[in-house]
């Protein structure tokens, strides 16, 4: 059986054998997917080490950074994020890595709002999750991405390293006049926290779908925000996660599993 696991640190949390196995019974295949968790101080090992008999692994926080700096080759949106959270072993023994946080995004909202060709996009936060997230964006045929975060200088880096003329950056609040998204993106953890990442209620005056890449049982504070605000949509990043683990199990088995049944799934959990 072909042998895939999930690393991380804590681990216990994760989702990820349960959503592989639902994608696996799905493409009528028979997988073995682990959790594992790694010692703080022994990632590559760990992985090299499961890579003796192992075919793919995702890998998550905090380790995805350190991932990056092991495999021999990484796609643009994991060069961009400079972060792998999927990494599969190729014939000839090469690691390679990728990161379909983004895709999983993407195609979560082209699910829920449609198409994003032509649209204006406002991504809150300049984190790891926007860092992957700035590629597929811009491959998906938006029409301009501001990119907004309480530390400007790390949007600007993001900027700076994609040199594509639809990005612009800004700090917190500092949404330029007259610029209304269709799109907004909130890739920070203030969610967590209960939060706001200092969004106004004017920004959502023509905002067709606001999604937060926090998910929990209830809707979270940006979404109730954006709700009150005329959002005419609002999504969490459950669907993120289930289609960023859909391009994961498509890079590795090369089959596209069904990903509905799969958020269905989860939310009634
Ligand atoms: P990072 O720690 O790399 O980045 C955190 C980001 O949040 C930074 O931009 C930070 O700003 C900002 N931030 C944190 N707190 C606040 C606040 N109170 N107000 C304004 N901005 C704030 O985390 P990641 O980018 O890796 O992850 C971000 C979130 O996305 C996490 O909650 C994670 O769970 C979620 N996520 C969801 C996924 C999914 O599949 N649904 C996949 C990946 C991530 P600053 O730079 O100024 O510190």
């Amino acid at each position: 059986m072909k042998k895939f696991a999930v690393f991380g640190n804590p681990i216990a949390q994760s989702l990820s054998p349960v959503i592989h196995q639902m994608f696996a019974k799905s493409c009528h295949l028979d997988i073995d997917y682990q959790k594992i968790l790694v010692p703080m101080d022994s990632f590559n090992a760990t992985v090299q080490t499961f890579f003796k008999e192992g075919v793919g692994c995702n890998v998550t926080v905090p380790f995805k950074e350190q991932a990056y700096n092991l495999v021999d080759k990484a796609d643009p949106a994991a060069t961009l994020a400079k972060a792998v959270n999927t990494i599969k072993i190729t014939s000839d023994g090469e690691l390679h890595g990728f990161n379909t946080d983004g895709i999983g995004l993407v195609t979560d909202l082209v699910s829920c709002y449609g198409t994003l060709k032509d649209k204006s996009v406002l991504l809150i936060g300049a984190g790891g999750a926007a860092r992957g997230c700035v590629h597929p964006l811009l491959e998906s045929g938006i029409k301009d991405l501001l990119i907004m975060n309480r530390t400007l200088e790390k949007a600007q880096k993001i900027s700076d390293e994609m040199q594509d003329s639809r990005i612009s950056v800004c700090a917190t609040a500092a949404l330029p006049d007259k610029w209304l998204p269709d799109v907004i993106v909130n890739s920070t953890s203030a969610s967590l926290q209960n939060k706001l990442p200092g969004a106004d209620g004017k920004w959502f005056a023509n905002c067709g779908v606001a999604y937060d890449m926090v998910y929990g049982k209830q809707p979270t504070t940006f979404m109730e925000f954006a709700q009150e605000h005329g959002a005419r949509l609002r999504c969490d990043g459950l669907g993120m996660l289930v289609e960023q683990a859909a391009a994961a199990f498509t890079i590795w088995t090369a089959s596209v599993p069904s990903t509905t049944d799969v958020k269905m799934a989860l939310r009634n959990r």
